[in-house]
């Protein structure tokens, strides 16, 4: 479980997150949706420790990580498995060899161990046969299965996923997020996905926390989103192609 409280971010005059809260439960998919520039990227940068709040709290399974120093926050990043907006894959290795050189810096397996979890994750995205091509070899969509599988290879106990569906096809796009709800039940992580696709919205929104202009506006499940009444929201819905 990931907790946050009252999370406030801001870049010079830009104040950017304006006292988020939210819970964020395990073995199920979260998401958080808004219109760009709405402050999503930021928000799961606060959360995973790469940007520090002025103001506010996050909690990994009730330990606060906000105020933690690096060495203490060393077991908690461990258990996390992030997917980037851009799979920042690196181009000048295979994807085998990605996905080792993770496991190189956050595990005390051997090289042989190494190999084999890599490709153990490689099929379970169904790339096994893709392991000794570099990226540039590969279509979009493979590239964000090998961050998935490069994720997943830590055995994370939490997992965020910026913008999965960026620049993918609707099936794949589909793929993807089956995927990400799968591997979330079996390894029952607590998931955070940040989107603007309203087919995953649709497909795996079982909690929303929906952001508009750096505040939290309205949180529910997809089921309750075309109920809802904010306005901001329903703009958001039905601006969106589905
Ligand atoms: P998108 O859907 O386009 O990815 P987003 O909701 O993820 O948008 P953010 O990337 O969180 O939006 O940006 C929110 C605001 O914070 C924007 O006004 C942006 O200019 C600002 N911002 C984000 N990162 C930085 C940074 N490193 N330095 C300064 N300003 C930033
Ligand atoms: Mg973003």
């Amino acid at each position: 479980m990931i907790e946050i409280q009252n999370i406030n971010k801001s870049f010079g005059e830009n104040h950017v997150l304006k006292g988020i809260d939210a819970i964020f439960e395990p073995g199920k998919v979260s998401l958080i949706i808004g219109g760009s520039g709405s402050g999503k990227s930021t928000l799961l940068k606060c959360i995973v420790g790469l940007h520090e709040p002025e103001e506010g709290k996050v909690f990994f399974s009730k330990e606060e990580f906000t105020g933690m120093d690096f060495e203490q926050r060393v077991p908690i990043r461990r258990d996390i498995g992030m997917l980037f907006q851009n799979s920042a894959l690196f181009d000048s290795m295979t994807v085998e060899q990605n996905i080792v050189f993770a496991l190189d810096m956050f595990t005390d397996l051997s090289k042989k161990e190494k190999i084999e979890r890599a490709n153990f994750c490689l099929e379970r995205v169904n790339l096994k046969d893709k392991n000794k091509l570099y990226p540039a070899e590969l279509s979009g969509g493979m590239k964000k299965r090998v961050g998935i599988a490069r994720a997943i290879s830590m055995n994370p106990k939490y997992l965020f996923c910026d913008e999965p569906n960026s620049g993918l096809d609707p099936a794949t796009s589909i793929l993807i997020d089956e995927l990400i709800q799968e591997l979330t039940e079996e390894y029952q992580c607590t998931t955070i996905v940040v989107t603007h696709d309203m087919n995953s919205v649709m497909g795996i929104g079982e909690y929303i926390l929906f952001l508009y202009k750096g505040e939290k506006f309205w949180e529910g499940s997809n089921e309750e989103m075309l109920r809802s009444d904010v306005q901001e929201l329903n703009d958001f819905v039905f601006a969106s192609p589905l």
